[in-house]
């Protein structure tokens, strides 16, 4: 595996697999690997020729400097994950490299960006995700790009930007992997303390609250959603938001006829965790 930091060295680096015709996969992520990124990263080398995973802590897509500044970062150890699952290139600029001096473009999206994240986290969150994947998309050209279903509206924001703007790549989504508790892996879980690790089960028992009620013939979103606070509740935890939501729009359902995606998000502590279920 070779680790680049440069636009242009990557670009070059790429040239003669690309002459070849192979199949180019990338998996964009800001590091602190677990076993979600690993996910990604081995159904890319299944699928592809050539596997590109940038590492880049995107500062334009964080709304609160704090959790900017206390995000994780290990390189090297990120480094030696993706060499063990046989990624061939790591990309990993820095913050100059992607925005130089003058930099002065914003890609937006509209529709399924604006409630959700989009509302808890303001609009430069995802101005600043569609940004910048369309900036590596322009560096990479991939033939496809692996995202994880545990992020499912930046998901389906991704999804609207290329098809919006003709972007020539496929956008595969992988599911959730969590730990065995059910606790949906997350760089930000390592800043959680033990009593708060514990508490944090709860998003994961909401959604199960939710898929119980539905398994049961509920439909009433409400009702549904009531179950689901409940068991945030218990542990003590305030949701920045439940809702019950059509997948394909991200508006919100009052009554769950089809398939409905259940997405939670919470502070547990100072650290805010999101998931999500599709209801079935
Ligand atoms: P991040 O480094 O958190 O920006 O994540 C990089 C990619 O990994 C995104 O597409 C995420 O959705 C995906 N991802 C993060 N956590 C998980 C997980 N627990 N399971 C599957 N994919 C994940």
């Amino acid at each position: 595996m070779r680790t680049l930091h440069t636009v242009a060295e990557l670009r070059s680096a790429l040239a003669q697999p690309r002459r070849e015709g192979r199949r180019v996969g990338l998996v964009p992520t800001m590091g602190a690997f677990h076993d979600g990124h690993r996910s990604l990263m081995r159904r890319a080398r299944d699928e592809c020729g050539l596997v590109v995973v940038s590492l880049f802590v995107n500062p334009a897509q964080f709304n609160e400097q704090s959790d900017l500044d206390t995000y994780p970062r290990d390189e090297r150890r990120d480094a030696m994950i993706a060499a063990e699952e046989n990624v061939d290139l790591l990309f990993a600029p820095t913050a100059a490299e992607m925005y130089p001096q003058g930099f002065a473009t914003t890609v937006h999206v509209g529709g399924v960006a604006s409630g959700l994240e989009g509302t808890q986290r303001g609009p430069g969150h995802f101005d600043g995700v569609a940004t910048i994947v369309t900036k590596l998309f322009t560096i990479v050209a991939p033939d496809v790009a692996y995202f994880g279903q545990k992020d499912a509206q930046q998901v389906s924001v991704v999804r609207q930007l290329v098809r919006d703007l003709n972007l020539p790549l496929e956008i595969v989504a992988c599911p959730t992997v969590r730990e065995s508790d059910g606790l949906a892996m997350s760089s930000r879980n390592a800043l959680l303390d033990p009593s708060e690790r514990q508490r944090a089960v709860a998003l994961y028992g909401a959604l199960n609250a939710a898929q119980e009620l539905v398994s049961g013939g509920e439909r009433s979103a409400t009702t549904i959603l009531a179950a689901a606070a409940a068991a945030l509740a218990q542990a003590s935890l305030d949701p920045d938001y439940l809702a019950l939501v059509d997948p394909s729009t991200f508006a919100a359902v009052s009554s769950v006829d089809g398939p409905t995606l259940a997405l939670v998000a919470a502070r547990v502590g100072s650290v805010r965790l999101i998931d999500n279920q599709l209801l079935v």
